[in-house]
């Protein structure tokens, strides 16, 4: 049994590089996942389909987008986000540990691999829903980030596997890769388990993206540290890192932040594993516009330090490491208007209203606040500071949309820690509080890949036969991630190792 290319992992990345591999030359193309057929598209389908790319502002990303009329582009205000800001975003997020050339080699491919998904019919849009607030009768966009596609995840899915379908891409479902297959230092095919049996199948070619390991408790406790046995599972539960050791048997080379992970803050009330209906609507990322309590009353991050973009995919952590592993997000009246409606809209999560602080402490007491006093005294305090704040600085205006400066940090009272923007007070009844935990979304250890060809790498270069893309690939992410940038990876190297392996590139590395 031969194919010019197999992929293993039926998600963005597996998707992008089995539809490139198709179009680059290779006329036998199989995809594999061990999931079936109802969990395809792994985390992918999870998504809220948001894409970080490089781009000039508004005029050009009309082309693409399909959900802005002329008349609402009169009223958007959409800053370009050139080749520097993204290549700074992840260089600042990751502590400058991001391998640089992997970094640009994304960032280079970002807007292209865009133009080539939306050219497949993935229907992007802009992220007015998620990515913009309303300001003085205009639309602004914050954060980088302004694209998703249509339905999210699974918009984005059921696109790029109606191309797979047209492009005469074979998909097997129930179907895990255990081994691969190598002649004479070069990977010749994989082996799989299939109806019971075991089944060697050659190939011109093995693309693996097959997902990281957070699905996996006990390599989560054995990389991420005690505790990670408690975090839920944002997405598919079949990303359990089977193909790292199996890639390790080969001489893969295994680079990055195996210590660290995107988590973040999550519905405590969702399932342990994704749920394939609400998908990414159990996140709760609200918090810069309000305050975040642990079971002992207390504030433990700065809500407004940055974009939630640039500090969501930390803060789950934070959580964790919270008494009990849970927190609850905090707002007034003044703030529920504003709140994501598919991450807090009725019927999405349990929303606990109360018409006074104290009152709400109470209600909280029921479902795990320890220490209602303390609670009650934590946001008196921060409503001080925000006033003393204010006082100072009578002149500033509070503005969700850019990065206002209004703190709890003054020359009479500052908070520890602070909240650094967005700081408005808590005191307009009524009062809504939402538990949230610990969301695991994906590791950042993986394999060490050429950036050019995404060829995977061993100690002592490209092992011919071998690719590499999305969650799998090491070196890019660390500690933290710029939103919508997991996608946008995916999809350029997913789409390199397509043309590499048509190009038989395999051979020659
Ligand atoms: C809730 C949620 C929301 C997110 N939102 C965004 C977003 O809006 N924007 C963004 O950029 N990123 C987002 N992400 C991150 C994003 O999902 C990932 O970066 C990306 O989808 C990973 O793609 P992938 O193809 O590498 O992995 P996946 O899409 O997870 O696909 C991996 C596939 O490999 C299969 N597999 C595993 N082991 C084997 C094996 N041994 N044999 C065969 N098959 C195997 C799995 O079943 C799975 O289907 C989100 C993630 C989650 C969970």
């Amino acid at each position: 049994m031969y194919y010019d290319c197999i992929v293993v992992g039926s998600g963005n990345a597996g998707s992008c590089a089995a539809l490139s591999a198709k179009e680059n030359g290779c006329q036998k193309v199989l995809l594999v996942d061990k999931c079936s057929p109802d969990w395809v598209g792994g985390n992918g389908y999870f998504t809220a389909g948001a894409f970080r790319i490089v781009h000039n502002g508004l005029e050009d990303l009309l082309p693409i987008v399909q959900n802005v009329t002329p008349e609402q582009a009169k009223h958007i205000d959409l800053d370009p986000y050139s080749r520097e800001d993204f290549i700074e975003d992840i260089m600042r997020l990751s502590g400058r540990r991001s391998d640089p050339t992997l970094a640009a080699s994304l960032v280079d491919n970002s807007r292209d691999t865009v133009d080539w998904l939306a050219g497949h019919q993935v229907p992007f849009i802009l992220s007015f829903h998620r990515q913009a607030y309303e300001v003085g009768g205009r639309r602004k966009f914050w954060g980088g980030l302004v694209l998703s596609v249509e339905d999210g995840g699974k918009g984005l899915i059921a696109a790029e596997h109606k191309a797979l379908k047209e492009a005469g891409v074979e998909i097997w479902f129930d179907c895990p890769v255990v081994k691969l297959l190598v002649q004479d230092n070069t990977v010749t095919g994989v082996v799989v388990h299939k109806d019971g049996s075991e089944l060697s199948i050659e190939s011109g070619g093995v693309i693996l993206a097959a997902g990281g390991f957070e699905a996996n408790s006990k390599l989560r406790v054995a990389h991420l540290g005690m505790g990670w046995e408690k975090a839920k599972v944002r997405g598919t539960p079949f990303n359990t890192g089977d193909c790292f050791a199996i890639a390790k048997d080969v001489g893969a080379k295994l680079v990055g932040d195996w210590a660290s992970c995107h988590s973040t803050t999550w519905d405590f009330n969702a399932p342990e594993i994704g749920a394939r209906n609400l998908t990414n609507q159990f996140t709760k990322s609200g918090y810069p516009l309000g305050i975040m309590l642990n079971a002992n009353g207390k504030r433990f991050v700065d809500e407004g330090e940055d974009y939630r973009n640039y500090t969501y995919a930390r803060f789950g952590k934070a959580i964790l490491l919270q008494s009990g592993g849970f927190a609850f997000q905090v707002w007034d009246a003044k703030m529920l208007g504003i709140l994501r409606k598919e991450e807090y809209g009725d019927g999405v999560v349990e929303k606990i209203f109360a018409d006074t602080i104290e009152a709400l402490a109470h209600k909280l007491g029921e479902i795990g606040l320890t220490d209602q006093a303390q609670f009650a005294k934590t946001i008196q305090t921060y409503n001080a500071a925000v006033a003393q704040h204010k006082m100072e600085n009578p002149d500033w205006n509070w503005d969700p949309a850019v990065k206002d400066g209004l703190s709890t940090q003054s020359s009479h009272l500052s908070l520890s820690p602070p909240k650094s923007h967005w700081a408005e007070s808590i005191d307009k009844p009524p009062f809504m509080a939402v538990k949230v935990c610990c969301g695991i979304t994906f590791t950042f250890g993986g394999l060490a890949i050429d950036p050019a060809s995404a060829a995977v790498l061993s100690e002592s270069g490209p092992i011919p036969g071998l690719f590499c893309a999305g969650e799998m690939v090491g070196g890019l992410f660390h500690n933290n991630y710029p939103g919508g940038s997991g996608l946008s990876a995916g999809a350029v190297f997913g789409r390199k190792a397509g043309a590499s392996v048509s190009q038989g590139k395999a051979m020659t590395a």
